[in-house]
């Protein structure tokens, strides 16, 4: 029912069904069409029922397409293909809520660190740091807290790759908050970055131990073995520990390379069952 005393006339109802009417008559038309019920029945009948029916499907396709992330679009933008993009911005370690956790956690090491004045190593940055990555690759393998599993058991890349890609990332992530977390502590020197040898060092560690274990108690056996040891090896007297000094940064970076030996020596493991921790399983993949 329309109020106007004119109609749109066949050419430019043409135009407008082939897609090729200019502004700003496109405007009046559109203006037209959407108070018009007659010129909308001419406009169906003028383009017809298969490209009715097209533009339907477009626009479906169009509302349940689903919006990629920024991160998804930067790390495309990076040069990644798109569906390792959609992969690692599934990573429940890469999301806001995850570093906003790993954020509050290292602003409490440093403040810790600054609060205690007779300390000569930040300690509670330098213990706590390493564990980060460490929870950051376990909680983002395992069916029960990735919604990306599907997925990324049907991706066209192997879980191997998909492990290193996602450790790779998150191991970046963390690496440049507590790079940040650091800068704040600079009365300590360089053993502020002490915590980077044992953050490879734990996080390879767990990844072995992984398909044997899974990855809970792999991460957990590493993270409670890194406090055990620091327990054991800080000086009463003094609050610090070897594990700051050259030799015990030496030591660790050693056991991180032995661990990224073993790591790939043993990649076979991740991809016989296709899912960490799980190796040799035969049940179904779901109890549901
Ligand atoms: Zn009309």
């Amino acid at each position: 029912m329309s109020t106007d005393a004119w109609h749109i006339d066949e050419e430019d109802l043409r135009e407008y069904a082939a897609g090729t009417a200019q502004p700003p008559w496109l405007w009046s038309t559109e203006a037209h069409l959407d108070a018009c019920a007659h010129c909308r029945r001419r406009l169906a009948a003028a383009v017809g029922p298969a490209a009715t029916h097209a533009g339907w499907a477009r626009l479906d396709a169009e509302l349940d397409a689903p919006r990629p992330g920024a991160l998804e679009t930067l790390l495309v933008r990076l040069g990644l293909a798109p569906h390792t993009a959609r992969l690692l911005a599934c990573t429940p370690a890469l999301r806001r809520s995850w570093f906003t956790a790993v954020g509050l956690t290292l602003a409490v090491s440093v403040a810790a660190a600054h609060v205690a004045r007779e300390m000569t190593v930040p300690m509670p940055l330098l213990a706590i740091a390493p564990l980060l990555p460490l929870i950051g690759v376990a909680i983002s393998f395992g069916p029960h807290v990735d919604p990306s599993y599907e997925l990324a058991v049907v991706a066209p890349m192997d879980t191997f790759r998909l492990l290193l890609l996602r450790c790779a990332a998150v191991l970046t992530a963390t690496t440049a908050l507590t790079g940040v977390a650091s800068v704040t502590a600079p009365e300590f020197g360089p053993v502020t970055l002490g915590w980077l040898a044992p953050s490879l060092a734990l996080t390879l560690l767990s990844l072995v131990l992984t398909p044997r274990f899974g990855p809970f108690p792999a991460a957990g056996a590493v993270g409670v073995g890194w406090l055990v040891l620091l327990v054991a090896t800080v000086h009463r007297g003094t609050g610090e520990s070897v594990l700051f000094t050259a030799s015990g940064q030496a030591g660790l970076a050693a056991v991180a390379a032995v661990s990224a030996l073993a790591l790939w020596r043993a990649r076979a493991a991740f991809d016989t069952d296709r899912r960490p921790g799980r190796a040799g399983d035969p049940g179904p993949r779901r109890a549901r």
